[in-house]
C-alpha cells in the first residue's frame, strides 16, 4: 500500500504511475475521502468534548436546566455514534481504493505489458537434438511420471498425481533449492499452506472478490496461499526490528494454490499452469532504503541464476515491464527457462517459459503489515522514530515448471532422461528409463 500523504502530495505523479502500470483508480474520490475522514475525526472530537462538558455540568445545574442537559447528552451520544459509524464506512472505502493503487515503479523498468519485458541476458547452451524432442507430457506418459486422469477424478482438471521417479525428483529439487538458499544465508522454513485474510491483504493479495486467484475456505477467514511470500511476509507482521537484525533472509517451502481463472491453451499444457504446486520461496526484510533493497534484489536474482545454472538448464533474464509488475512490486526480474518440447501457441516446439520471479516491493507490503525498523542517525547511533522496512521475494524453485525444463532439456534419443548431477545425491538415480 502506498502512503496516503505521499499520494495526496504527489497526485499527478501517482496518476501517471497508475497509467504506466495499466491501473485505473478513482484518485479524486480517494482524496475526497481523505478530507472527509479528517473532518469526521475533528467532528467526533468536538462532539465528545461537548458531551463531556455537558455531562460535567449536570450535577451543578438547576432542576430545570438539568433536564435540558440530560436531553442534550442523549442527543450528543447519538451524534457521536453516528459520526463513528460514518467514519468506519469512509475508512473502509478509503482503504479499498488505497489498496488498488500499485507501488511506484523503478525508473529503469521498461514501459508496456506482458510481452514487453526487456531481455537482459541469456545463459547456458540450448540442447541441439538430432531427433524430434517430446514435450514433458509425452515424456511423463512414457515413463509413468504424472497421472492427470486420476487427479481429474479426485480433484478436477489442473491437478495431478506425481508418480515414481517424479516424486523423488520433486523432493530432490526442494532439497537442492533449500541447500542453496541456506548456504546463501536464507533461514529455511516449511510454512503453513493457509493464511488469514489480513495477511493476504497485507502482502497485496485479494482473498475474496472477482479478480482473485485465491481459494478461500468458506466460513473462516483463511485462504490457501498462492505463494509462501504470503506466510513469510506475514510471519513478521507488527514487528519492529533492531537495525542489526536486518537484512533478515527467509526461505519457505509450501504448496501453492491458484485458481488460474481464464488460463487455458497449449502453452499451459500439462504441468505448466496448474492449481497446486510445490515451491521454495525466498523472502527478505531489508533496511528502509532503495539501496539496501536494490542490493538484495540483485542477491536474490543471482541465487536464482545459480540454482538454474547448477541444474544445467538454459535460461534468460527479463526486466519486467511496468504494466506487468502486479501491485506490490517496484521492480521485478523473471527467469525464463528453455523448454524444448513446449509449444507456446506458435505451432512450433521449443519456447521460453517463466520459471522464477523476484520482486523488490520496497515499503509497499511493510506499510500494511506494519513491519518497521528502529531509526539510526548518520553515525549508526539510535535515533528517535521508526521506518517501514523494505520487503523482497523470489522463487528459488517452483517444482512443476522446473520439472518441465529438466525433463525436456535432458531427454535422449532412446527416450531415457538424464538427471543433473546436482540432484543425483538427493534422488539416488542418474537417469529415468
Ligand atoms: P509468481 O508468484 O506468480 O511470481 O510465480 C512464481 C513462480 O511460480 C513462477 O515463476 C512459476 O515458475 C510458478 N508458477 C506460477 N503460477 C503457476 C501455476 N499456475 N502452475 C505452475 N507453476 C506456476
Amino acid at each position: 500500500m502506498l502512503d496516503l500523504n505521499l499520494i495526496a502530495e504527489n497526485a499527478d505523479a501517482v496518476v501517471a504511475n497508475n497509467r504506466r502500470r495499466g491501473v485505473d483508480v478513482d484518485l479524486p474520490r480517494l482524496l475526497l475521502l481523505r478530507d472527509k475522514r479528517s473532518e469526521l475525526i475533528q467532528r467526533t472530537e468536538t462532539l465528545k468534548h461537548e458531551q463531556k462538558e455537558t455531562g460535567a455540568g449536570i450535577p451543578k445545574a438547576s432542576p430545570e436546566e438539568r433536564q435540558t442537559l440530560i436531553a442534550r447528552t442523549g442527543e450528543l451520544k447519538k451524534e457521536v455514534a453516528a459520526a463513528a459509524e460514518e467514519l468506519t464506512a469512509v475508512e473502509e472505502e478509503l482503504r479499498e481504493i488505497q489498496a488498488l493503487i500499485p507501488n511506484l515503479t523503478h525508473p529503469d523498468a521498461p514501459d508496456g505489458g506482458e510481452h514487453d519485458g526487456r531481455m537482459l541476458r541469456e545463459e547456458g547452451e540450448k540442447p541441439n537434438f538430432e531427433f524430434e524432442p517430446l514435450d514433458h507430457v509425452e515424456l511423463c506418459e512414457k515413463h509413468g511420471l504424472v497421472d492427470f486422469a486420476s487427479a481429474a477424478k479426485t480433484t478436477g482438471a489442473g491437478f495431478y498425481f506425481l508418480a515414481r521417479e517424479a516424486v523423488l525428483l520433486e523432493l530432490a529439487l526442494v532439497r537442492y533449492a533449500i541447500e542453496k538458499a541456506t548456504a546463501a544465508g536464507f533461514i529455511p522454513h516449511t510454512t503453513p499452506d493457509l493464511a488469514r485474510e489480513e495477511v493476504l491483504r497485507g502482502t497485496g493479495f485479494n482473498p475474496r472478490g472477482e479478480e482473485t486467484q485465491i481459494y478461500s475456505v468458506e466460513g473462516t477467514d483463511l485462504s490457501l496461499i498462492a505463494t509462501a511470500e504470503i506466510t513469510l511476509g506475514g510471519m513478521r507482521a507488527g514487528t519492529t526490528f533492531e537495525p542489526n537484525e536486518l537484512p533478515l533472509k527467509l526461505a519457505g517451502v509450501s504448496h501453492c494454490y491458484r485458481t488460474e481463472a481464464g488460463a487455458y491453451g497449449k502453452a499451459t499444457r500439462g504441468l505448466y499452469r496448474v492449481h497446486q504446486f510445490t515451491k521454495v520461496e525466498l523472502f527478505a526484510f531489508t533496511a528502509a532504503d532503495l539501496g539496501a533493497s536494490g542490493r538484495m534484489h540483485g542477491e536474490i536474482l543471482a541465487l536464482e541464476e545459480e540454482i538454474f545454472t547448477g541444474l544445467g538448464i538454459p535460461y534468460r533474464v527479463l526486466d519486467i515491464a511496468a504494466g506487468d509488475l502486479g501491485g506490490p512490486a517496484y521492480r521485478k526480474f523473471d527467469l525464463e527457462a528453455w523448454m524444448p518440447g513446449r509449444d507456446n501457441g506458435s505451432g512450433q516446439k521449443g519456447s521460453w517459459g517463466e520459471v522464477t520471479s523476484c520482486s523488490d516491493c520496497t515499503d509497499y507490503q511493510a506499510r500494511r503489515l506494519d513491519v518497521r525498523v528502529k531509526r539510526t542517525d548518520e553515525e549508526g547511533k539510535p535515533a528517535k522514530g521508526t521506518d517501514l522496512v523494505h520487503t523482497l521475494n523470489g522463487t528459488a524453485i517452483a517444482v512443476s515448471r522446473a520439472l518441465i525444463a529438466l525433463l525436456e532439456n535432458n531427454q535422449r534419443e532412446d527416450g531415457s532422461i538424464g538427471i543433473p548431477e546436482v540432484l543425483q545425491p538427493y534422488c539416488g538415480f542418474d537417469s529415468i528409463g
